[in-house]
């Protein structure tokens, strides 16, 4: 159905991100196609766990084995929104939830006011009227952890199934924001982890029962003795993917995680990302609050318990 009805069909698993957007006109489609079928479980293996994308928020989030072995994927997922939200919202649909911008989560009677934008019926950006392309900002708490924890989805469509790091699941650009196809369904996530790998997301939003990020990270260390001998720094809400601190991972190679090191490693992390006037709270803030949740999470993993 997918592919013969092309834009005019979109899946839907739990609604909790596309009901409110169809309200708001900000999809204008004729056919939803349920993902009920999807199965709904988690598989545990000792070095890695299988995650049906049926699967809710809040039961990733309470998992013991995912809670134990994968932390901050347990944690990312356990922040989502709010309790009822996770109840219904599953782990596929918050892989592929839709970039957001200030301009662009609105009701269509504001838009329309506001001239509309390039995402959705207008044809300039109004956060960055020079540029060609949209800004909006990657908001997925649970991708950065799937990616800190080599996480590979499972994607079926007319052609078969094939498997897709998440890192390479998601485009630089906030409209064309996935790079799977529009009509394959994600059906399951499989996270790996080294054992002995700690680790943890930090998440900052104005109110804590229920905001998307404004910035976020998920990192995941493995240390030998004590130092470290692989790390992922992920970051959520700086750009329009999740992105990847590859400057403060390789600085840490080979260190000890104390208190300094962790925080020039937060500095080189915080450089990458380029936070715009398009999500709450000030731009520039953001940017500097980068760093903080970097410095949280690499604290919080270097003394978790290892997996
Ligand atoms: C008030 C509010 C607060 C929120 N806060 C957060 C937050 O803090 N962090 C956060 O990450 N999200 C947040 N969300 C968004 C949403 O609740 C979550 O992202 C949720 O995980 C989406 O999952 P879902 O199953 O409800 O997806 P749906 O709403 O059903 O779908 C979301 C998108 O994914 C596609 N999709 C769904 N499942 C699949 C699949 N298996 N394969 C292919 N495509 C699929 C749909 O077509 C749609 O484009 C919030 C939403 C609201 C309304
Ligand atoms: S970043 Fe620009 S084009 Fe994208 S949603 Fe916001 S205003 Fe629209």
């Amino acid at each position: 159905m997918a592919t013969e009805l092309g834009p005019r069909a979109m899946f839907v698993a739990g609604g909790t991100d596309l009901y409110p957007k169809l309200k708001r006109r900000q999809f204008e489609i004729d056919t939803l196609i349920g993902l009920d079928f999807l199965t709904h479980g988690i598989r545990n293996g000792s070095t890695e766990c299988t995650v049906d994308a049926g699967v809710t928020l809040s039961e990733a989030a309470h998992h013991a084995h995912l809670r134990h072995g994968f932390a901050g994927y347990a944690q990312a997922a356990g922040l989502v929104s709010s309790p009822p939200l996770r109840n219904a919202g599953t782990i596929g649909g918050n892989l592929c939830v839709d970039t957001r911008c200030n301009y662009y989560d609105m009701t269509y009677e504001w838009r329309k006011a506001a001239g509309f934008c390039l995402k959705k019926d207008g044809d300039i950006c109004l956060v960055a009227p020079s540029s060609p392309r949209c800004w909006a900002v990657s908001s997925s708490d649970t991708a950065p952890a799937a990616i800190s924890l080599d996480g590979a989805v499972t994607l079926v469509g007319l052609d078969g199934e094939r498997d897709v790091p998440v890192a390479a699941l998601y485009r630089d650009d906030g409209i064309d924001y996935m790079a799977k196809k529009p009509s394959e369904v994600v059906t399951g996530l499989r996270l790996k982890a080294t054992p002995g790998t700690r680790s943890a997301y930090i998440k900052l939003r104005r109110r804590g029962s229920i905001d998307f990020p404004i910035a976020g990270a998920a990192v995941a260390l493995v240390l030998d003795g004590d130092v470290v001998a692989g790390c992922r720094i992920v970051l959520s809400a700086v750009a329009s993917h999740p992105l990847e601190a590859e400057a403060a991972e390789a600085f840490l190679i080979g260190k000890r995680p104390d208190a300094e090191v962790i925080r020039e490693a937060a500095e080189l992390a915080a450089k990458p990302a380029k936070p715009l006037d398009n999500a709450d709270l000030s731009h520039f803030w953001r940017k500097r609050m980068v760093r903080v949740v970097v410095e949280q999470a690499l604290e919080r993993a270097a003394t978790e318990m290892p997996g």
